[in-house]
């Protein structure tokens, strides 16, 4: 991770680059705020030390155009002072530093704060992570990663509303895994799951980047097509049914066989009231599907 010293007493910026050099850190200079400034544009550094008083753009006044940059990652700031008296120090961290040095500062100690800096942006990064795997948890199923009911029927539902504002069509497709209850009982759920897992592999491949494809429970998943008219969706389910039942699925236990899937779709221009009616087209048309013998598309006609 590389720190940035900004200090513009050559003295200075020599003694606090030797410090850090010594304890293994990589460093950028910069003798001013505003050449700083430029070269954190181009590339935010996660450790700042930066004197205070500088020609043009001073310590403080860095500090807050690198706090109020909107950078996702947090950048730690040690500023360094002449000025050791109360009054400034709380100005200095006010203006966002996390810490600051007096000089003449010490050496040992100016690489001590450093390493406290570092262990805090060890923390952010651990919380980031943290944070990003719980709001990947919360929309993704964890079986098969694809989103999970509550994902994609919000994203159906942000669809649904635009494709009635721009006056345009939407589909959906239900689609229900053929007597999986069978795959379950020959195979066992491990390997059921599994089945499951690559079924929805399938379904995601096989996708435009702006459809979307959620697990809307058990072994029956949702596919949503923005800007598509049924006979589009049709030709598009009819594309998932054959693709398939035509890939093995090859299993942990060396096995392989393929399952097959009933299709229903159900599109805007049917003049749903509401997104969930519209689903429940596609749900009648996928219970057709079954009912004349799986393994087909079946699309909603309003007179069934
Ligand atoms: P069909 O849809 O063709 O009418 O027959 P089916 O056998 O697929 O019917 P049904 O919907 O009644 O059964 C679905 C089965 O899927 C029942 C359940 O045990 C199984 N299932 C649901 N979720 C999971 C899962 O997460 N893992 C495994 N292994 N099985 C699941
Ligand atoms: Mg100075
Ligand atoms: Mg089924
Ligand atoms: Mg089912």
């Amino acid at each position: 991770m590389k720190i940035l010293i900004v200090e513009d007493e050559m003295i200075y910026r020599r003694m606090v680059k030797k410090s850090l050099l010594e304890a293994g850190y990589e460093i950028v200079e910069a003798e001013d705020g505003q050449a700083a400034w430029e070269l954190f544009q181009q590339e935010p550094f996660h450790l700042v030390v930066t004197d205070w008083m500088m020609p043009g753009l001073d310590g403080p006044q860095l500090v807050q155009k690198i706090r109020t940059s909107g950078q996702k990652s947090y950048t730690y700031i040690i500023m360094l002072t002449a000025m050791d008296d109360t009054d400034n120090i709380v100005l200095g961290l006010e203006s966002g530093a996390d810490e600051y040095l007096t000089k003449p500062f010490n050496s040992r100690e100016l690489v001590a704060r450093v390493a406290s800096g570092m262990r805090i942006l060890r923390l952010e990064e651990q919380l980031m992570q943290a944070r990003q795997q719980m709001e990947d948890l919360a929309l993704h199923d964890g079986l098969t990663g694809l989103l999970n009911r509550r994902a994609i029927e919000d994203f159906a539902e942000a669809e649904f509303s635009m494709a009635r504002r721009k006056e345009r069509a939407m589909s959906v497709i239900l689609l229900d895994i053929d007597r999986f209850k069978n795959v379950n009982d020959r195979f066992g759920h491990k390997l059921g799951d599994e089945v499951l897992r690559q079924a929805a592999k399938i379904l995601k491949e096989d996708l435009r980047n702006y459809d979307r494809v959620g697990r809307w429970g058990g072994e029956e998943f949702l596919l949503i097509l923005p800007d598509t008219l049924l006979k589009d969706a049709v030709t598009v389910a009819e594309r998932v049914r054959v693709r398939t039942a035509s890939t093995q699925i090859s299993l942990e236990n060396g096995e392989s066989f393929s399952v097959q899937i009933s299709l229903g779709a159900a599109c805007t221009t049917g003049q749903f009231s509401s997104l969930t009616k519209l689903i429940d087209a596609a749900d009648q048309a996928l219970y057709r599907a079954k009912q004349s013998g799986r393994n087909r598309v079946c699309i909603f006609e309003p007179s069934n």
